[in-house]
């Protein structure tokens, strides 16, 4: 389960994050939509710590990321901590971020082999998760022989590897062709099935209907309205909720 509270961020003199509080349930989807440069990448990379808040914080199943609670401050973790807290918290990013000089095995296997599996238990777990996202004998391809659509199924599979508690999505099918985005997004609707907890930004409107529990509409660094898919994505009860709906639909 995640619980974020009071989280706010800061670019220079522009606040980027104005104070968000979401919970996410074990084994629960939860999509975030909203206009671009609301803040989307930025809460979802203050989530693994990519980014340091300036206040609140993020618990994942209990755990302060980044922070220790100590009396009722934080204190800061070291890197080494916060690197374990961070395999543990998938995530997956529009441009794939695959190692182009390693093989789809070697570039999912790479996590395990960190937290020191041996290479032959790695390669097997690697195997399998190329598997399980429908890569099968893909292991020896390298990025540049796969389609987009394939390249991201590889960043799932190095995400799953890692046996994440949460897996992060950043608009995981908006750098892909029309006729790949499916098969991204059947990937992720398994994930779902399987309830695997899940945070994903997305304009994909019809899957979010579709996989998500929670819809989130930020807006200007807030969350403006949340609730269930359909009463959010249907419904909205904010004015800037419809607007936003009226001009991607
Ligand atoms: P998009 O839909 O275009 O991806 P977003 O909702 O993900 O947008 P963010 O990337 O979180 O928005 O950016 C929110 C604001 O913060 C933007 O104004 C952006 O320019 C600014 N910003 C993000 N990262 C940084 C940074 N590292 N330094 C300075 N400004 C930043
Ligand atoms: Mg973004």
């Amino acid at each position: 389960a995640v619980r974020i509270r009071g989280l706010r961020k800061s670019f220079g003199s522009a606040t980027v994050l104005h104070g968000i509080d979401l919970d996410i349930a074990e084994g629960e989807v939860t999509v975030v939509i909203g206009p671009s440069g609301s803040g989307k990448s930025t809460l979802l990379r203050c989530v693994n710590h990519l980014e340091r808040p300036d206040s609140g914080f993020v618990e994942v199943d209990g755990e302060v990321i980044g922070y220790h609670p100590t009396g009722g401050r934080l204190r800061e973790r070291s890197p080494r901590d916060v690197a374990r807290q961070r395999s543990r918290i998938g995530m997956v990013f529009q441009q794939f971020n695959l190692f182009g000089h390693r093989t789809a095995a070697q570039n999912v296997a790479e996590g395990p082999i960190s937290a020191g599996a041996s290479r032959a238990d790695a390669t097997a777990t690697a195997t399998a998760l190329l598997d399980r996202v429908g890569l099968t004998g893909k292991d020896d391809a390298y990025p540049r022989q796969l389609s987009g659509g394939q390249q991201q199924r590889v960043a799932i599979a190095r995400a799953l590897a890692q046996q994440p508690r949460l897996i992060l999505f950043d608009e995981p099918t908006s750098a892909l062709d029309p006729e790949l985005v499916g098969e991204v997004l059947g990937v992720i609707r398994d994930l779902a099935a399987e309830r695997m907890t899940m945070l994903i930004v997305t304009h994909e409107l019809g899957f979010a209907r579709e996989v998500a529990d929670t819809v989130v509409f930020v807006d200007d660094g807030r969350i403006v309205e949340s609730g269930p898919a359909d009463a959010v994505l249907t419904s909205p009860v904010h004015e800037r909720t419809r607007a936003f709906l009226s001009a991607v639909l």
